[in-house]
C-alpha cells in the first residue's frame, strides 16, 4: 500500500482498494465533462499512489458532493468523501489550485470561514472574499467581480439575496462545531 493511498483512507476514503473500474461513478456524475480526470481514473490514480498528479487535478473541486457516485457505486467505494479528503489534502499542502481552478482554494475556505461566523452563508461577501483572496492578477480579480456584479444586482432586486449579513439564532453553536472539527483534525 502506497503512503498517498493510506493517507487518502485514513481521511476517510474507506473502501478504494475494492474499486473494480465499472465506470458507473463517472458515468453518473454531473460534473465530469468539465474535469481533468473521470471519478473513476481518481480513484484509480490514488490506488497507483500518483499524489501530484491528483492533488494538481481539477476534478477534486469541481466535485461537488451530490454523492451520485457514492449511492450508486456496487463496490460501495466512498468517492465523495475521497473527494472531500482530497481537497483537503490539497489544501493543507499548498498545492497551487490556482492553476487547476483559480478561486477553488479561496472559496472553500472563505466559504467555511463565513458559515463559521455567521451560521450561514451571505452570497455577497464570499464572491468578494474568494476573488480578493485568489491567486489571480488583480486586473482578473476586478474583471471578475464586474462580470458578475450585474447577476448580483438582479438577484438583489428580486429578493433572492440579501443586502447584509445576518447571523442566525444558533450561530454560536455552529461556531463551536467548526472549532470542534479544527480541533478533530489538528488531532487534539
Ligand atoms: S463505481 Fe465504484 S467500483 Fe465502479 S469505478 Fe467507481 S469507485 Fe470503482
Ligand atoms: S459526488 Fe462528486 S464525483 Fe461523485 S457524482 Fe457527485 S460531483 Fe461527481
Amino acid at each position: 500500500m502506497t503512503d498517498f493511498k493510506s493517507e487518502v483512507i485514513a481521511a476517510g476514503g474507506e473502501g478504494i482498494a475494492a474499486c473494480y473500474q465499472c465506470g458507473t461513478c463517472s458515468g453518473g456524475c454531473p460534473t465530469v465533462s468539465a474535469m481533468d480526470f473521470t471519478p473513476r481514473q481518481i480513484i484509480r490514480m490514488v490506488n497507483l499512489g500518483m499524489r501530484d498528479r491528483v492533488l494538481s487535478s481539477k476534478t477534486i473541486w469541481l466535485c461537488a458532493s451530490c454523492y451520485q457516485c457514492q449511492v450508486r457505486c456496487p463496490r460501495e467505494v466512498k468517492i465523495t468523501e475521497v473527494m472531500a479528503a482530497l481537497k483537503s489534502m490539497a489544501m493543507k499542502e499548498g498545492y497551487n489550485s490556482s492553476i487547476a481552478k483559480p478561486r477553488a482554494a479561496s472559496f472553500y475556505r472563505n466559504f467555511n470561514e463565513i458559515v463559521a461566523n455567521l451560521g450561514r452563508q451571505f452570497e455577497p461577501l464570499l464572491l468578494l472574499k474568494t476573488t480578493l483572496g485568489s491567486r489571480e492578477s488583480i486586473t482578473s480579480k476586478l474583471g471578475y467581480l464586474l462580470k458578475n456584479a450585474p447577476f448580483g444586482i438582479t438577484l438583489m432586486k428580486k429578493g433572492k439575496l440579501p443586502f447584509k449579513p445576518e447571523k442566525i439564532s444558533g450561530s454560536e453553536e455552529v461556531r463551536k462545531i467548526f472549532e470542534n472539527v479544527a480541533k478533530m483534525e489538528a488531532g487534539e
